[in-house]
């Protein structure tokens, strides 16, 4: 129940209606009784900056989620980012201080880092392979640099998005050794899809099928992809017998740090 005394989240996105945050959040401050709601909104492009200025007025409101399209757009709105948001160029939470600023973080990467701790894989020291070098990819790239991993090489068919990250990595983590290259998969303790590819039904494969054969079983094998939740890469993997983790568990791993940033819900829920 929205009451008048109801404060607020939001989650701003376009398309929104596929979006599974409101349903867990709002479950999460039910089962806890919490007087607070979460509200989808589809904003046009063109609403983005009024958007923002609305944010700060809103007295009722204490945070917003920002999904596709909005991550990057909405960081140059904003008055003050994290270090990490700051360094990738996009947001997916925004805080909204009792004075209106609105402070902006980007926790894909450390819901993903929860998620694979949960499968023991603590990056410190360790060597990953990221495919996908967009949004999400970097993030998850950046928050293995923070975590202290040893090698990270990456993968993308743009050129330009691969360098640019590699050159964002190598600045700023001196000690984290950053490849564009691989013609194995040996050696890798982690290999995660960071790429649309496998979304849906068209039973791609976000890396040439032959790579798979030299695939080693102690390998954690993550795709971001939510749908389906076991892609072609995971099921190949599970088929060498890798550990797998799969999109909805980071999506669900990031609950708690979205929440604690705006700061409805603990770090750990
Ligand atoms: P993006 O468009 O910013 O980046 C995608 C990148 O993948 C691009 O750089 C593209 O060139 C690259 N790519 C395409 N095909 C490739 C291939 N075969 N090999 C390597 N790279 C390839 O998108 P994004 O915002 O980073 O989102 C990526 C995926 O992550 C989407 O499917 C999105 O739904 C998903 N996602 C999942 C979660 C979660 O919590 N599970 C959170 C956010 C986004």
């Amino acid at each position: 129940m929205i009451r008048g005394s109801t404060e607020l989240v939001a989650i701003v996105g376009s398309p929104i209606a596929q979006v599974k945050s409101p349903d867990n959040f709002n479950t999460w401050f039910t089962n806890n009784n919490r007087n607070l709601a979460m509200l989808p909104i589809d904003m046009q492009h063109a609403s983005l900056e009024a958007f923002a200025g609305s944010l700060r007025g809103w007295r009722n409101l204490r945070g917003c989620v920002v999904t596709v399209p909005y991550k990057q757009a909405l960081a140059s709105q904003l008055d003050g980012l994290s270090e990490r948001a700051a360094a990738l160029g996009s947001v997916n939470v925004i805080r909204r201080d009792a004075d209106g600023r609105l402070l902006g973080d980007n926790v894909d990467g450390a819901g993903f880092l929860g998620a694979a701790r949960k499968h023991g894989f603590l990056a410190a020291g360790k060597r990953a392979l990221v495919i996908g070098c967009g949004g999400v990819g970097s993030a998850i790239a950046y928050a293995l640099g923070e975590a202290g991993a040893s090698h990270v090489t990456l993968s993308d068919p743009s050129t330009e998005r691969a360098a640019a990250l590699c050159e964002l990595l190598d600045n700023t983590f001196p000690n984290l050794e950053v490849a564009t290259q691989y013609d194995s998969l040996e050696g890798f303790d982690l290999l995660v899809n960071a790429s649309p590819v496998g979304m849906g039904d068209t039973g791609e494969l976000p890396l040439p099928a032959t790579l798979l054969e030299t695939l080693q079983s102690s390998t954690l094998v993550a795709d971001v992809v939510t749908s389906p939740e076991i892609t072609p890469l995971l099921g190949q993997a599970r088929q060498r017998g890798c550990a797998v983790q799969t999109g909805p568990e980071m999506a669900f791993a990031q609950l708690g740090h979205l929440g604690a940033f705006m700061g409805v819900t603990p770090l750990e829920i």
